[in-house]
């Protein structure tokens, strides 16, 4: 399970829950800015893990992977930064022998649906593993109400610098709406 993020998995814990499943969340997010912001996520997920007593890995943080990735492509960052996380879950997957792989991203509106599902049959089916889609955008809201309540982190923007600043930076976002 690539896990973007402590809330995000909150659906994935009841979908993929044994006995059916057994599941091992990985924590490979080289795309979140900066260091500090990194961390509080890395902690909420790892105290998640624990509460729960689940599997887990954590790739340690190098952003550079992510910066190398969509460094002269930024307007592609999303599909680059999808396929470079999801190649990780895969290759781990297959080292690991499991057989199938998914993601957190899935929780959220805020995602690409049809590309992730799209860059993740890709890099499943070139490992002969299975990719797993599945849809959590409609309890969104109640995922993130759920995630207050346990005094979790949630965070305010995607995770890039580049999503920080659109989340942040109004005069720029008025700008590209041609105000
Ligand atoms: S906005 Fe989110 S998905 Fe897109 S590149 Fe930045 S961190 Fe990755």
């Amino acid at each position: 399970m690539d896990t973007c993020c402590a809330p995000c998995a909150l659906p994935a814990l009841r979908l993929f829950a044994p006995p059916e499943f057994e599941a091992h969340y990985l924590f490979y997010n080289p795309n979140v800015h900066p260091f500090r912001e990194y961390r509080r996520r890395l902690e909420s997920f790892e105290t998640l893990m624990g509460e729960e007593g689940l599997a887990y890995t954590v790739v340690p943080y190098e952003p550079e992977e992510w910066i190398r990735a969509v460094a002269f492509r930024e307007e592609s960052r999303c599909e680059l930064c999808y396929r470079l996380r999801l190649r990780k879950a895969a290759d781990i997957a297959l080292d690991e022998g499991y057989e199938a792989v998914t993601t957190t991203l899935f929780a959220s509106p805020y995602q690409d649906h049809e590309l992730i599902n799209l860059i993740g049959r890709s890099v499943c089916r070139s490992r002969g593993l299975e990719f797993v889609a599945w849809d959590g955008r409609d309890g969104y809201y109640e995922t993130i109400a759920a995630a207050r309540a346990k005094g979790m982190y949630t965070q305010p923007y995607c995770g890039c610098l580049l999503s920080e600043r659109e989340r942040y930076d109004r005069g720029r976002r008025a700008a590209d709406r041609g105000e």
